[in-house]
């Protein structure tokens, strides 16, 4: 059992989706979170990275900065996910170990699996199969990221550990069309829709891949249960355990939104991996499960979207 009374707790990446709900859970403790906004310490910069560990001391760190991005954007820029995501696992861990943190998380992502890996995906499927292309720079960066943890564990005895979220989705998501993963973007695009009063709506491929949604609210809360009891080798898969279709998702969205049109495909776009279904079984045995349902999750992210519109209206006025 690690306590976080007293801790002084860094989330690095605490202006993204993942680390903005984990400073949110952790406001709920007796703890002090610390945190480096992007101008202030560039995690792809070793000394910085190293300078900002050592000035500060944290007792515990979660590792939830990355680049990222949905399918299209992961296939565009191969290079910059790729490198900005090791350079930020390998100085952040090793500038963890080097100030003798106590506790470190790790976060990683479903795509690290093989694209044909057996469904649910249990965490030994690692490494046994070939990745998505389309998004496996990304995936790359994690695995290592991931095997860090391990390497230090084993080597130096410290006490890094990794969770591996599924899609995650929630308060504070890109919903940029081009950038975004799918949830935020038929948001957008049912909301858009019903205010043009249009008869359609695009959605990209088939609408048969199978994916699994967590809201961030649940995984921040997963989150902090690992830190608190779990202290091993091997990551831990963190998911709902249910999957749904593409076309499944945009019905369910679409009637959040109150979008009554057609729901057409552009076949042009990739579909991805056919299924990403991660088993839950592990970190079930360590006592977490998700509280927020799909539909009621997405009335949520439906909420913080027209929040975040509304604000940058006002700001634009
Ligand atoms: P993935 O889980 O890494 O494949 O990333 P995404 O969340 O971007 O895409 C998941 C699935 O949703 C893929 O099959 C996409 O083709 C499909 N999809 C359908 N419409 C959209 C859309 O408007 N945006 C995105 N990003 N994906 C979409």
């Amino acid at each position: 059992m690690f306590a976080l009374r007293d801790k002084r707790i860094w989330v690095a990446g605490h202006r993204g989706m993942v680390g903005s709900a984990l400073v949110r859970r952790l406001e709920r403790e007796a703890c002090t979170v610390l945190t480096a906004s992007h101008a202030e310490l560039d995690l792809r910069d070793q000394a910085a990275t190293r300078a900002f560990v050592l000035a500060n001391r944290p007792d515990a760190v979660i590792l939830a900065a990355a680049t990222v991005g949905g399918i299209l954007a992961n296939d565009s820029f191969p290079a910059h996910f790729l490198y900005n995501n090791m350079m930020i696992a390998a100085n952040v861990v090793h500038a963890a170990y080097e100030a003798g943190v106590s506790k470190l998380l790790y976060l990683g992502s479903s795509c690290i699996y093989p694209k044909f890996a057996p469904q649910p995906i249990p965490e030994a499927a690692l490494l046994t199969g070939e990745l998505e292309p389309t998004n496996q720079w990304y995936a790359i960066a994690k695995i290592a990221g991931l095997k860090l943890t391990e390497a230090y564990r084993r080597q130096y005895g410290c006490d890094f550990i990794a969770a591996m979220p599924t899609n995650l989705y929630g308060r504070g998501d890109n919903f940029d069309l081009a950038a975004g993963h799918v949830l935020p973007a038929l948001l957008r695009k049912a909301h858009e829709a019903k205010l043009a009063g249009a008869a359609e709506i695009v959605i990209w491929g088939t609408g048969t891949p199978r994916r699994e949604f967590l809201h961030v609210d649940d995984c921040a809360e997963a989150c902090i249960h690992l830190m608190q009891h779990y202290s091993d080798f091997g990551h831990v898969n963190v998911g709902s355990g249910e999957d749904v279709t593409i076309l499944e998702l945009t019905e369910r969205v679409c009637a959040v939104v109150g979008f009554k049109g057609r729901i057409v495909n552009d076949l042009s776009k990739p579909d991805g991996t056919p299924r990403k279904l991660m088993a839950a079984d592990k970190i079930r045995a360590l006592g977490w499960g998700p509280r927020i349902g799909l539909d009621d999750g997405i009335r949520d992210a439906y909420h913080w979207f027209q929040h975040d519109l509304s604000q940058a209206a006002r700001g634009a006025a």
